[in-house]
């Protein structure tokens, strides 16, 4: 049976085999190197003797891990002081009898009614001064005093019982942190913020300066008048910015807490915790959570996924795989290491979606551990019997038959595990970054440029444009080393000042190719309008000015036509620009601005900057993007992809035994082949290959380079 390691292991580094500006990136591994695959399992929704039948069939599976326990409060602690843990004892004893270990959790998503009873002030407040009460989920303050207690109560009490126990390998802290609408309003919540605000502005009227509260009259004259912003399009924006880098520091607190608490009782473990929403879960600023945990987990719903939810969005969408790529690559991004995948999806979701025909979930898996996964856990193992999520998929139905999703699963773990030895030691390697700058996303969503544009989406046009060109890419923070890769593209990166603007310039003056867009450098870090011609700070750079910044109405567009004539749409918001010493590569094509500039480049230093005007289609970004990646020596994984439904990425082993490699994902349900630009082997067979290569329908492949 695999074993995990203990998380306290010294780092390894990654040495690259790809030519680089700097060929070295470490990545910590943790223990985390074996593959793992399970569920995600509910022993206290069924009985002792299912739990018997469940571990035994998940053995035939080839399941060597579950997660459990996660909404388990009520049977973990009945009534205050009292635990049980006899039930979760028996799962975890029955499930390593059958060679599968566990993955446990604080409980703390779900606060009991006991909970709630005697301690009234866990209970969250609404924006509108509304309690938020018992009956669903995460109905706590994040602040409440009493809630901090209890949650380190109750880890405290899970480390303990289970810290001399080896079936349990890890734990998961709470469930997706800031999931649901997470800015409580309580009294504690505005009077922790009065204080916050009064520690980083130091006086009140240092903060009227910089919130610019000369608006409209909004002036405080002491710390202890604020109010708590409210998210909505008529408040400060400057105060609303900060409400979401104060929540985000609470709950990253608030992790750290019962991290702590884990650690205390059982010392030795590596302690995770299950992002949101596919990694594209904007509130909590996923950098700083990940230096509060071992390693990160997330749980990844690429056929559910859309922005909805975090973005109120409830249309439907067009199923690409790069989205569940760029989600993979954030994951991967957050501690630059191995993750898990906690919760992966077995089927249908909720609300009606793509169907998950069969072929289906094991390019999904391959996706996830193509990327870095090092577990996946499918959710669930059985369909829930009653609540709001009865309508989810699982490994079994509710009468417990294995049929196909079980079949299927059991197949591509068989499948996989040929191959364990080489996809427990690859991980990405990117020469192309994409910047992700959560305070840029917050300081955009109160909806003011454009009420449907949203910064993930942009970035994620980027990412797609990128992925449709066969080129690896990872994502940044503005705290990371940009030196390393040869192209680094920021799209809307709104908030600027001084500093960011010499580390952009450091890139491009060393060599790299820098990609900017509108919604770029046009206000300071407290969201105030910078007073300099725009883009502030970055003219030179650019060698451009904006003479006028317009958004568009609703659905319309703006026609743009690029140097070699191609008509191209641009959606959301335009720049007029002028050049001062940049040269033009697309311009508009309509109204009194035909032939302004839309798109311009610009020499600096050793390297290149690119200006995008607008937010422009996917063909053109896919165009601009590959000729950049070209004229700065980045090799395509593959080329004349039939489809755009197929991922290739490039792998390389971690402890420098094993050279590089390239996975390959057809999505579709059709035959799809590549060029592949020199000979590989294919893995496990050892059979040569070279030249045009065919996949059959959902067929995963792995390379190794000849
Ligand atoms: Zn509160």
């Amino acid at each position: 049976m695999p074993s995990l390691r203990n998380a306290s292991e010294e780092g390894r580094t990654l040495q690259s085999t790809l030519s680089s500006r700097a060929a070295l990136i470490v990545y910590p591994i943790n223990g985390l190197m074996n593959l793992h695959f399970g569920a995600a399992y509910y022993p206290e929704h069924v009985t002792p003797e299912r739990v018997v039948e469940d571990a035994i069939l998940m053995q035939e599976a080839g399941m060597s891990l579950v997660r459990m326990a996660e909404f388990a409060w009520i049977r973990m602690e009945p009534e205050e002081g009292i635990y049980d843990f006899s039930w979760l004892d028996h799962a975890v004893e029955t499930l390593a009898a059958h060679g599968i270990r566990s993955l446990l959790c604080t409980p703390t998503a779900t606060p009991p009614k006991w909970v709630m009873d005697k301690y009234p002030d866990v209970y969250q407040y609404h924006a509108d001064g509304r309690r938020r009460e018992f009956g669903a989920r995460r109905h706590y303050c994040v602040n409440s005093p009493s809630y901090l207690q209890l949650s380190k109560r109750i880890a405290h009490a899970i480390g303990t019982h289970y810290r001399d126990n080896p079936n349990v390998v890890a734990y998961q802290i709470d469930n997706e942190l800031m999931a649901e609408d997470p800015y409580c309003h309580c009294p504690t919540c505005v009077a922790k913020f009065q204080a916050w605000a009064k520690d980083k502005f130091g006086s009140i009227d240092e903060l009227n300066r910089r919130w610019g509260l000369d608006f409209w009259s909004q002036c405080y004259r002491s710390f202890d008048e604020i109010a708590l912003p409210k998210l909505n399009s008529h408040q400060n924006p400057s105060s609303t910015l900060d409400l979401q880098r104060f929540f985000s520091e609470c709950f990253v607190e608030y992790a750290d807490l019962q991290a702590r608490a884990i650690r205390e009782t059982s010392p030795g473990k590596p302690v995770t915790h299950n992002i949101c929403s596919c990694g594209f879960l904007y509130k909590l600023d996923l950098n700083k959570l990940g230096k509060r945990l071992d390693f990160v987990s997330v749980d990844n719903y690429p056929i559910s996924f859309t922005f909805e939810g975090e973005y109120g969005n409830t249309g439907d969408f067009d199923y690409h795989p790069s989205y569940a790529s760029m989600a993979m690559a954030i994951t991967r991004a957050t501690k630059r290491a191995p993750f898990w995948v906690t919760e992966a999806q077995s089927g249908r979701t909720l609300r009606p979606r793509k169907l998950v025909e069969p072929g289906l979930l094991n390019v999904l898996t391959r996706q996830e551990l193509a990327h870095g996964a090092r577990a996946v856990l499918y959710f669930s193992w059985r369909t829930f019997p009653s609540g709001v999520e009865h309508m989810l998929s699982s490994v079994l139905p509710s009468d417990s038959k294995p049929r196909r999703t079980y079949r299927e699963i059991k197949e591509l773990i068989a499948e996989t595990t040929k191959i364990e030895k080489e996809l427990s030691s690859l991980m990405p390697r990117a020469e192309v970054a994409l910047l992700r700058d959560f305070d840029c996303d917050w300081a955009l969503d109160d909806g003011h440029p454009h009420p449907d544009f949203r910064y993930l989406r942009h970035l994620h046009n980027y990412y797609q444009a990128l992925f449709e060109n066969h080129v690896n890419t990872d994502i940044v923070s503005p705290e990371d080393d940009w030196s390393i890769y040869k192209v680094l593209a920021a799209p809307s990166s709104l908030l600027i000042d001084e500093a960011r603007a010499e580390k952009f310039r450091r890139f491009v003056s060393e060599g790299g190719t820098l990609v900017l867009t509108c919604l770029s450098a046009m206000r300071d870090m407290d969201n105030i309008n910078r007073p300099e011609t725009l883009p502030s700070l970055l003219n030179d750079l650019c060698g451009i000015e904006i003479e006028e910044v317009l958004p568009l109405k609703f659905q319309d567009k703006v026609k743009l036509l690029s140097n070699d004539g191609t008509p191209h749409e641009g959606s959301y918001w335009f720049d007029l620009l002028s050049l001062h010493g940049a040269e033009a590569l697309a311009s508009y094509n309509e109204q009194w601005f035909t032939g302004t500039p839309a798109a311009t480049l610009n020499s600096y230093g050793k390297g290149r900057v690119c200006y995008v005007g607008t937010v422009p289609d996917i063909p053109y970004l896919r165009n601009l993007l590959g000729t950049l990646c070209s004229e700065t020596g980045i090799t395509p994984n593959v080329t004349e992809a039939s489809t755009p439904l197929l991922e290739s990425l490039r792998v390389l082993g971690t402890d420098g035994a094993i050279g590089e490699h390239l996975h390959l994902i057809n999505f579709s349900r059709e035959e799809q082949s590549v060029n592949l630009h020199s000979p590989y082997v294919v893995i496990p067979e050892n059979r040569e290959v070279s030249g045009r290569f065919t996949l059959r329908p959902f067929e995963t492949i792995l390379l190794r380079k000849a």
